[in-house]
């Protein structure tokens, strides 16, 4: 039997080395063992984050590590912006009103990006804001916003905090949270970071500390001033996802093996460009520009008659191959190809010739391996660099 190839922008696979390091033999949270895995392992994620403050860990997905950025840091009436460039924009714009912050909402077009243009003329009649959120990368769309930029715009023109869902690219995307001037920065483990689900990660600023101290927090479990104190101690405040931690122990051993973090990224940046060159030989087009094109999900436009659902459906039952739909007013018009953490310039010629294979038997017209051509020349071209 086959096990379906799972190219999906979250869940993603795991490698074999991090499954048995997930193996091991449980140990206590209060214990001299857990305390050395967890200064040790946090201590390497640092360079994923680009940050030198503590990384947190909760036990949980990452919408309960967005909630704690937005109840940690602004209470009810408390004045706020969110970008939103899509469904998970959307998402950081339901958990602020749901804690009653007054959200203004900088929406873009799904597939653009936000750029710092917009977010300044956007600031500039506002005044008290407490916070700017954002997605660094669009799931839905597979935008990557100029957050570095936004960084920049948010500090010239404001005193707000700016905080960062980076659930679906850090570990392979470029973050720079301290040079950037990010003030909290959140990820998960399932997308780029080559774990299960249940684990997410997160790091504060000194600046953000500041706001968190004297903020009206209404939250327990993820009360983030108490990660700090146990932090200190090696420890989380309740017990934690003991696993998945030695399992992120073995992805900072792969990333190290790789030639570090920037060679993660670097790889990242090619199986993006062997995607878009691929789907462009095919004259299959796709829904963001290059410009702010995401590196770890490709969103690409259905071509023209084709059945979507079937398609994938096909794609799925035939040839094993697993792609995501779209979300939101895109199902159908749009599918979406993931291409991060467990992923190799390699899975990405073995999914383009399936899909290659699937448009014919679809009697899409096309010239055969074009796509694939388009992808290996890519690939070997950055092997020449
Ligand atoms: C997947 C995702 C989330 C939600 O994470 P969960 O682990 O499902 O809670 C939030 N933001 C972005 C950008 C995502 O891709």
């Amino acid at each position: 039997m086959y096990s379906n190839i799972l190219r999906h922008p979250g869940p993603t696979p795991i490698p074999k080395r991090v499954e048995l390091a997930m193996a091991q033999n449980i140990f206590s949270h209060r214990s001299e063992e857990f305390v050395k895995l967890y200064q040790e392992t946090t201590e390497r994620v640092k360079p994923i984050f680009g940050t030198k403050q503590d990384i947190l860990l909760l036990p949980s997905g990452g919408t309960a590590a967005l909630e704690a950025a937005v109840a940690n840091t602004a209470s009810a009436g408390d004045e706020v912006v969110v970008v939103t460039v899509g469904a998970f924009g959307d998402y950081f714009v339901s958990i602020c009103e749901k804690h009653g912050l007054h959200v203004h909402k900088l929406e873009k077009e799904w597939g653009e990006a936000c750029t710092k243009e917009d977010l300044i003329d956007f600031l500039k009649p506002l005044s008290n804001i407490k916070a700017v959120f954002a997605t660094y990368n669009e799931t839905s769309t597979g935008i990557l916003n100029p957050v570095a930029q936004l960084a920049e715009a948010v500090r010239d023109h404001s005193d707000a905090l700016f905080i960062v869902d980076g659930v679906s690219c850090i570990g392979g995307a470029p973050a720079e949270m301290d040079g950037w001037g990010i003030d909290i920065l959140v990820t998960g483990s399932q997308k780029a970071m080559m774990l299960p689900p249940g684990l997410s990660l997160l790091a504060v600023s000194e600046r953000a500390w500041k706001v968190i101290e004297t903020n009206c927090t209404a939250v327990y479990y993820l009360d983030l001033l108490s990660y700090r104190e146990w932090a200190a101690k090696g420890m989380t405040p309740n017990t934690p996802t003991v696993s998945l931690i030695m399992g992120l122990s073995a992805v900072c051993d792969l990333i190290e093996e790789e030639g570090g973090f920037p060679k993660t990224v670097e790889r990242h940046e090619v199986m993006k460009n062997m995607v878009r060159e691929s789907m462009k030989a095919l004259s299959i087009e796709l829904l963001t520009s290059d410009e702010y094109a995401s590196p770890t999900v490709t969103a690409i436009r259905t071509p023209k008659g084709l059945d979507l659902s079937a398609y994938l459906a096909h794609l799925k039952k035939k040839y094993h191959l697993d792609l995501a739909g779209a979300l939101g007013h895109l199902q159908g018009e749009v599918f979406r190809f993931g291409h991060m953490g467990y992923c190799f310039p390699s899975d990405i010629l073995q999914a383009v010739s399936l899909m290659e294979a699937g448009l014919q038997d679809f009697g899409y017209s096309f010239e055969s391996g074009a796509g694939v051509k388009a992808a290996q020349d890519v690939f070997l071209s950055s092997l020449k660099k």
